[in-house]
This record gives C-alpha cells, structure tokens and sequence, in this order.
C-alpha cells in the first residue's frame, strides 16, 4: 500500500509494520544491539536501527518525502545546518525556537554563514531578500509568538529563485500542513513534541523531498552520532500512531478555550491562529504566579503531550526580547475542557487580584 493510495490517518496506523506473514509480530520487534553481524547494510547500530526504520517510513509517508529521524529536534537542525557550504546566505525568522534562533546567530558570529532575520509574516521583505539568500529556514506557526507565514507564497518564490527552503513545521505537524507538497526542499520536526505525543522521549525528523538529500543526512547523522534509540524510536511510533486523535482532540480543546480567553478580564492579549493545539497569553497580573497557582496545568515547559501544559517563556535567559514578559505559551492536551477551564481560570483569576 501506498501513502498516496490511502488517507494519512489511515497510513500512520497502518504504515512500518513487519510483513504480514504468519507468526510475523504486528510491531516492529525493539533491536538491542550496537552491533550486527557483518555483511549486511546496517552493521553499527549509529548507521541505524529497525524501529528508526519502520517510524521513517510512517512519517515519511506523512509528509510525502524521505524521512530520517534524530536524537533530537536539535540534532535534526543542526544536521540540515551541517549541509550548508561555509559563507552561505541564510534568510531566518528573528523570533523562532530559542534553540535555533541562537545556533543561527552562533554560526553567523562564528563567521560561518550570513544570517539575515526576518519577520516570518513580513512576505514582502523575505521576497526582497531571495535575490540575496542561499537558504530561507521558515517555521510557521513560530514558537512561542503563533505567527503564520504565508507558506505556499514563500516557498514557491523561494524555489523560483534556487533558494533551498526548509520548514519547521512541528506545531502544525502533518495534519494541519504538508510544506513539501508546496514544494519546500525539507520539513523539520521536534518529534518530542505532538508527534509522539507523551512527553517521554527527545527526537527529531527532517523529511526531504529528493532522495539524495535524504542520503546527504544520513551520513550528517552518522559522523554526528545523532542517531535516537531504538527505544525510542519505538516509543515514538506508538505514540505517532495516535496522533490525528490526538491533535483533533488537543486542538478542539484549544479552539473552545481560546474562544474563552479572549474576552477573560486577566488576559490582556491572546495568540492563536484558529486552529493548532497551541496557543498563547499575555497576562495582566504576575505571569509567574499564574503558573504556579494551577493544579490540573503542569508547569513545566514544552509542548505537544496529551497532557497540557503551561509556562512563562522568558523565564528562559537565552529567549528572544520580542517575546513580552508576561506571554505564556499553552500547550492544550486531551483533557475535558471544563475541567481545564475551570483550572486556568482560577489560576487567572488568583494571579490578577494580587
Ligand atoms: C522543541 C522545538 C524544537 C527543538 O526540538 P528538541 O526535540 O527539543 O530538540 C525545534 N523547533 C520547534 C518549533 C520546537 O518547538
């Protein structure tokens, strides 16, 4: 079966299973092993493991490419940014995951590309700058601001113009867009978050559109020793299997909620696109406080589990100054919203009397 035969959250669940043959597991059996014997094509288990296999396949078919996933979302980006050739042009957003943003600026002060930071909803400035670029890196929605770049614009002028484009496309995950179909060279994932889903691992997947950028990663994973465990892996695609209930739920969560917030005394300005399982609030009272004083909301910082969470995004020190003060970003879980309601608004309510 393929991917383009059947509906994606039909594919996650039936996609990277061993061959149906008799006695065959259902699942993809969890390797222990660093090493295999010699003569076959994995060997060392920092070429590869099966369970990496079996989730490559699920999530590739997702977003229609050639998936390869990562010890981390961090390790994902930073094995695409090991691609580029020294002095390469990089177009950027100035406010996207704080890890990014600053191993960006990391790599221009080190003199190793040019960075130039952008607004990711400023189109008219990204389409000035594409005659200059080599590289336009987009993540949309952007974390913790919710921006929305207008993708297919974007990365059709991006590609016009011979620029490699590549998207951080976790908060949308492929059930809200496929940047690939649009025509972008790489899809970039933080699978810690919504794709797995449960908070209990770190991984990340960059999914290409040509094979051979697929083979160019592969070896990026292995000279970096970026390979994730084949435990987690497992972990992984069990949890991916599940993740079009998930963010439906997560999601339906965050639109009646949001719709609440927005009007709610203690919230002087809320963040959401209409859609996603992620949202954010600026608070009139002590942001911190509002964190602490929730009992069904953990504190605790990121996103994407079935369980929601909340934090203060400047509490970081390495967070971007466009980020205000007062902003905490929600992550909406698969809770009963009454009952999270009912929690965030006492915590709000709490925080703004004091
Ligand atoms: C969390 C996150 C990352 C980094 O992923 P890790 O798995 O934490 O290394 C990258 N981009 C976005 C948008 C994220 O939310």
């Amino acid at each position: 079966m393929d991917y383009a035969d059947i509906d994606p959250s039909t594919w996650v669940v039936s996609s990277g299973r061993p061959p149906a043959t008799a006695d065959n597991p259902v699942n993809e059996p969890i390797v222990p092993a660093s090493t295999f014997h010699a003569g076959g094509p994995t060997e060392y288990a920092r070429e590869g493991n099966p369970s990496a296999t079996a989730l490559e396949v699920a999530l590739g078919g997702l977003e229609c490419g050639n998936a390869i996933v990562f010890a981390s979302g961090m390790a994902a980006a930073n094995a695409l940014m090991d691609l580029w050739p020294v002095g390469a042009r990089v177009l950027a957003p100035n406010t996207a995951y704080t890890g990014v943003a600053v191993r960006l600026r990391e790599l221009d002060s080190r003199g190793h590309i040019h960075l130039t930071t952008c607004e990711v909803i400023d189109s008219d400035f990204i389409l000035s700058q594409l005659t200059k670029s080599d590289i336009l890196w987009l993540e949309s929605p952007t974390n913790p601001l919710l921006e929305v770049a207008d993708l297919e614009l974007l990365i059709s002028h991006a590609a016009a113009h011979g620029v490699t484009s590549i998207v951080d496309s976790t908060f949308a995950s492929p059930v809200r867009q496929n940047p690939l179909k649009l025509g972008a060279d790489f899809v970039l994932h933080s699978v810690t978050k919504i794709l797995s889903g449960h908070s209990d691992l770190l991984m990340g997947a960059v999914v290409t559109k040509s094979e051979d950028d697929w083979a160019k990663l592969q070896t990026r994973r292995v000279l970096l020793g970026a390979m994730p465990s084949a435990f987690d892996c497992y972990l992984a695609l069990r949890g991916l299997r599940t993740l079009f209930v998930r963010y439906e739920k997560s999601e339906a969560n965050a639109i009646e909620l949001t719709s609440q917030l927005e009007t709610h005394p203690a919230v002087s300005r809320l963040r959401y696109p209409g859609w996603g399982t992620i949202a954010a609030i600026e608070v009139v009272g002590n942001a911190d406080l509002v964190c602490e004083s929730t009992a069904l909301w953990t504190y605790a910082t990121s996103l994407g589990g079935v369980e929601s969470l909340l934090e203060r995004r400047r509490r970081w020190p390495l967070e971007s100054e466009t980020v205000p003060e007062n902003l905490i970003r929600l992550s909406f879980g698969i809770e009963n919203p009454a009952d999270l309601w009912l929690d965030l608004d006492q915590a709000l309510r709490n925080s703004n009397q004091r």
